[in-house]
């Protein structure tokens, strides 16, 4: 359990890491939290946005799109490998998961394969929306994949977290295929050992 990070505090535990940071717009005070709670943090979403060219991908990441109002995430992390900072608090995001999930993350064990849709993970996820088409076949450059590896591994620092309490979109619901192109488990390798 843990009180989500302070916007500043974000913003220096990335930098610190070693990421480019672009503060977009009002991020700082841009969320959802009107609509419901945010916190106690438990871990971190990576999601792929199923869109094409970073402007406009930033936008639709801050702004949101008809039926779901943004942010869409915390972070919007380009092919570039900058990390768009978009918003604070609660965001639209991860939806409806399994509950069985989140105690594995809690407790930073193997993850159970979701089959449940009965627990709102815009309370307890940070959320990163990174620019991808989503097809299996758009690249993740490099840049982008180290920059996600720095931002996970910064809020997990700053959380005390290990790597498992990184999931993939499709590691919370059975609805969602995201992030396809890269596997999570090889991701949270690379956040281990960038812990250390
Ligand atoms: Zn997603």
């Amino acid at each position: 359990m843990a009180t989500p990070i302070t916007a500043a505090a974000f913003v220096q535990a990335l930098k610190k890491e070693g990421v480019r940071v672009e503060e977009v717009r009002d991020w700082r005070n841009h969320n959802r939290n009107q609509q419901g709670s945010w916190g106690p943090v438990h871990g971190i979403m990576i999601h792929h946005t199923a869109t094409e060219g970073a402007d406009r991908t930033v936008d639709l990441v801050y702004d949101g799109r008809k039926g779901l109002p943004g942010p869409l995430a915390h972070g919007c992390i380009t092919k570039d490998g900058t990390v768009h900072l978009t918003g604070h608090g609660r965001a639209n995001h991860a939806g409806s998961g399994d509950d069985d999930v989140l105690r594995a993350v809690i407790a930073e064990r193997r993850l159970p394969a979701p089959n449940e849709r009965n627990t709102d993970g815009n309370v307890c996820f940070y959320g990163f929306e990174c620019e991808n088409r989503g097809d299996g076949k758009d690249p993740w450059p490099e840049e982008q994949i180290t920059a996600i590896v720095r931002a996970a591994a910064a809020l997990c620092r700053h959380h005390g977290w290990g790597a498992r309490s990184v999931i993939g979109h499709l590691e919370w619901t059975n609805q969602k295929v995201d992030p396809k192109g890269f596997t999570m488990d090889k991701l949270r390798e690379r956040i281990a050992a960038r812990l250390g």
